[in-house]
This record gives structure tokens, sequence and C-alpha cells, in this order.
């Protein structure tokens, strides 16, 4: 195992080694429940990431060689990794982004269900075989990897997503430059370690700690033949314009979302509040597929509010590493207040604010943690209208609107889809009828009835629509961003054609 530093600043990984890279600037892993610096890390630069490129270059030949099989042993090794550091990676993230220890746990075993499903993948078939016109000819479709793939990814699952985006790339014969979120170096830092010890082959995998300006080196960089992206729509935009006008390079971006879940009056209320409680404050809201609007018919609207308001005013906020924490910090000072101007657009745009913990009381902040970034629900009623910014911006917190709407699903339906996001949504409801109508005309990539519309299963398309994305980090859709397809033809007659 080659050891990263222990003490002074943590390194970049390039070409199998832990390096200090070219520039001279560090940045801090700050814990967000407590304000204290966790370690310190080199700040990766453009020079960095030119090194990191070259050893991916020089070390896709031999990686492409080798079988899917023998691919996947090395997949199989990190896999047993996360498996045994399962406790100590899960606390490291409940420590560096803040969300709840048992969020943090289990965000390890969504990496290694995606680790397995890639691995699992090398011993299925892969291409088809196709008929041909001309009954002497075969006709195949085949796979081969693009090169060099370029991952950058967010703060707020900084295991699951790298590894979403990175097994399938390495089992298909990909090498990976990575630059995680800056906002949790140190999570990073063992996912890096990881890759190590399972023995991965020099240059095959490399890891550039830093901010946007790397990852922009990467996504500006000819050498990088697929930009995988994760994080916020402002971003991969930017990232998407860059590379869409480059022929032959693909950007896979996966974005944020405004999702919102309906509730009919054929709701069981039981269910219905919970999907709205875990959807929009599980994780401090700050999860991609986080729901920020609660759309009810009267029928059911008066006992909803009720019910979910009276939870909102008492869902523990606290320490992510104490058990019965029901929401930890949010991520940085920057986004407390970012959080702030979106609780403040809905109240100029004429919300009726219901639930207002926006500043938590001295004695809701646990003690030791006055420095943390604390921020608690905020529930507003509104009367919908296509115009309101409030109803259309992602605010990536525990700010939800409650909407109240007269009439059938599908007056429910055009208030869910007039948002320019399509990630996820859900639907609560006793009416298949009223379910299939859901399922059928929402405009979103992930969509759950009768259930919170958070959580994701490896198997799946996990994905959005609209503004939302053009990636799906999962599931067989994966394959598509991390290989090539080749149309072989081969003609088994000495004819002439
Ligand atoms: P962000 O866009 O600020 O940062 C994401 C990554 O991009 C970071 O590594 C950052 O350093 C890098 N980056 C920043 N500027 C860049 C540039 N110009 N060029 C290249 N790279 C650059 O997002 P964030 O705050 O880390 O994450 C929160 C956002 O991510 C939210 O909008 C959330 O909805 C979204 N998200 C989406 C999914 C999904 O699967 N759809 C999952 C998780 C988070």
């Amino acid at each position: 195992m080659s050891q990263p530093a222990t003490s002074g600043d943590c390194l970049h990984y390039i070409d199998g080694e832990w390096t200090d890279g070219n520039g001279s600037e560090t940045f801090s892993s700050v814990n967000p429940a407590t304000g204290e610096t966790l370690a310190t890390f080199r700040r990766g630069t453009a020079d960095d990431v030119d090194a990191a490129l070259e050893a991916a270059e020089d070390a896709f030949d031999e990686w492409r060689a080798l079988s899917y099989i023998d691919r996947a042993e090395y997949l199989w090794e990190i896999y047993h990794e996360l498996r045994e550091r399962h406790e100590e990676l899960g606390a490291t993230v409940s420590k560096e982004c803040g969300k709840e220890i048992s969020e943090g746990k289990a965000e390890v075993t969504e990496a290694w269900h995606m680790v397995e499903w890639a691995a699992a993948n090398a011993r299925h078939p892969h291409g088809d075989v196709v008929p041909s016109e001309v009954a002497s000819k075969d006709a195949y479709m085949r796979r081969k990897p693009r090169g060099v793939v370029g991952c950058i990814t967010p703060w707020n699952f900084p295991v699951a997503v790298p590894f979403w985006q990175m097994a399938i790339a390495l089992v298909e014969g990909n090498t990976i430059v990575w630059k995680p979120a800056e906002q949790t170096p140190w999570t990073a830092q063992i996912v890096a370690e990881m890759m190590d010890d399972a023995g991965i082959p020099k240059g095959v995998f490399n890891l550039v700690q830093g901010y946007g300006d790397a990852g922009a080196a990467i996504v500006e960089d000819a050498r990088v033949d697929t930009v995988q992206f994760t994080g916020s729509a402002e971003v991969g935009h930017e990232i998407a314009g860059k590379v869409g006008g480059e022929p032959g390079k693909l950007a896979a971006c996966e974005m944020g979302g405004k999702n919102g879940i309906i509730v009919t009056e054929q709701a069981d209320l039981d269910i219905a509040v919970h999907a709205a409680v875990m959807s929009s404050f599980k994780t401090t809201g700050q999860r991609c597929v986080s729901s920020e609007r609660l759309i009810v018919h009267e029928d059911v609207y008066d006992e909803f509010k009720e019910r979910f308001v009276e939870i909102a005013e008492n869902v523990a906020v606290g320490d992510p590493l104490e058990a019965d924490t029901f929401m930890g910090p949010a991520i940085e000072a920057g986004h407390v207040e970012k959080i702030r101007e979106h609780n403040e657009l809905a109240v100029e745009e004429g919300a009726e604010v219901l639930v207002d913990r926006f500043e938590l009381g001295d004695e809701e902040i646990p003690e030791g943690h006055e420095e943390g970034h604390w921020v608690g629900p905020f529930v507003y009623e509104i009367e919908y209208d296509t115009d309101l910014r409030c109803l259309k911006e992602e605010c990536f917190g525990p700010h939800v609107a409650l909407l109240e709407y007269s009439g059938d699903i599908d007056r429910a339906l055009e208030i869910h889809n007039d948002t320019p996001y399509g990630l996820s949504g859900a639907i609560v409801s006793e009416d298949y009828r009223q379910l299939n109508r859901f399922r059928d005309r929402a405009e979103i990539g992930l969509a759950y009835a009768n259930l919170p519309c958070i959580g994701a299963e490896v198997q799946l398309p996990f994905g959005g629509a609209k503004k939302s994305g053009n990636g799906y980090p999962s599931a067989r859709e994966s394959i598509e961003a991390v290989t090539e397809r080749t149309a072989w033809t081969l003609n088994n007659s000495k004819e002439i054609e």
C-alpha cells in the first residue's frame, strides 16, 4: 500500500503515486457541523490535470487490452475495500458533508452496489448479434472503450456518485481522471487509497484535488473523450456547451431539480406525509432528488397541511453523528446564504410562511457545534402561478412550497411539469389510473408512486429530463457514455460482391 500523507497536506494521486503536484496553494476540508478543519489538501492546477491526463492516456492501451473479467477483478477488490471500510468511510462522509450518519453509511452501501453491478456486468453479454440482409454475412454491434474519461463530482454524494461514474467506465476499459468536489477531498482521498490498495495499474485511475478551475481544465482538454459531470445546472450547462462544440467528445451531465410530489384526493395521508417529510428534509434537502413542491388536492389539503407542518416544526436538527438526528447542517456558510435568499424570494413573491426555522434557536444547536452551518425547515404556501421564480429555481435546502389544486390529475400534472427541470417526482394515490397517468405524463426521469421521491437502485437508469441532464450514470444506460459502438460486418463466403 502506498502511503498517502498522514500529516501535512494531503496529496493528489497521479500515475500510481501520491504527489504534491505543481501548485503551491492548499485548501481545507471543514466539518460543516462544527467548523473544525479536518485536513488540508493540495489545490490542483492545470499542470496537475495535464500530468494526470498524460498518465491516463499512457495507461489506456494496456488497460483496454485486458479482458472484461480481468478488469472486473480490480473492481471486486474495491468492492471488498468498501465493505471493510464501511464504518470509517460512512463516518468520514458524515463529518465532511454533514449528512446524517445513517445516510453516510447508506451512501457507501450504494457505492458498493454500483461496483458490484459493474463488475458483475463483465460476465454479461456485450453488444448485439444483428441479422444481415445477406445470408453469408454476419453482422454485430460491438463496443469498445472511448479512452480517457474525466469525472467531475459534487459534494453531496461524495462516494456514491464517483463510483456511479467510475465503476462501469473502468470495467469497459477506459482510464480515469477524477476531480472531486472541493468540499469533500478527504472522502476522495479514502476512495483513492482504495483504488491503490486494490492494485489498480498505474495511470488507470488518477485523482486531482481542487476547485472548478481544475474541473474546467479536464473539460477543455482534447485528450478527454468523455466528461461525466454531476452537479449544479449552472456548471453542467456550461460544460455541455463547451463539449457540444467538439465533435467526437461526449458530455454526460446530471444536474439538479425542482422536484414535486402530487398528493391526490385519493391519497393515503400517512403515506403522503411520510413521503413529503423524507423528500423535503432528509439530508437537509441537499439531494438532487429532494422535493421543494408539494401539490395537494383541495379535498385533503387542510389535513395534509396540518400534519406536515406539525412534523416540520419538530424534526430534529443536530449533530449528524448522533443516531436520532433527522437533519444535519448545510454544507457551508455560502450555502446558508443561498437558502436564505430562496426563502426571502418566496416571501417577496407572496408566500404565506407556515414554518420558519431557518435561524435555529440557540437551544436547538448542539453544544460545541456553535460554528456549524445550521438551518431548519422553511415551509410556505402560495397560490400557483407560472411566473413565480420560487417555484422554478432549485434551492437545495429544507425549503418547500405547499400548493393547493382543484380539479383532476391533469391539473396537478400541469403544475408539476411547470418547471425547467425534470429529475424526480412522486405521486401519492390509491387510484391506479392516477398513478399511470402520472407515470406517462410527468416530465421527469425518476418517478415514484406511494414513496418518497428520493432513493435509487443501481440497476435502474438514474437520470433526468429537460434541464436536469442527459446522462444516466447507472444501469445499462451508463455504458453508452463510456463506449463507442462498432457495426461489424463479416463476409463468410469467398464470393466478391
Ligand atoms: P457544483 O456544480 O458547484 O460542483 C460540482 C463539481 O463541479 C465540483 O467538483 C466543482 O468543483 C466542479 N466545477 C465547478 N465549476 C466548474 C467548471 N466551471 N468546470 C468544471 N467543473 C467545475 O455542484 P455542487 O454544489 O457540488 O453540488 C450540488 C448540485 O449537484 C445540486 O444542484 C444538485 O442538485 C446536483 N446534484 C445532482 C445529482 C444528480 O444525479 N442529478 C446528484 C447530486 C447532486
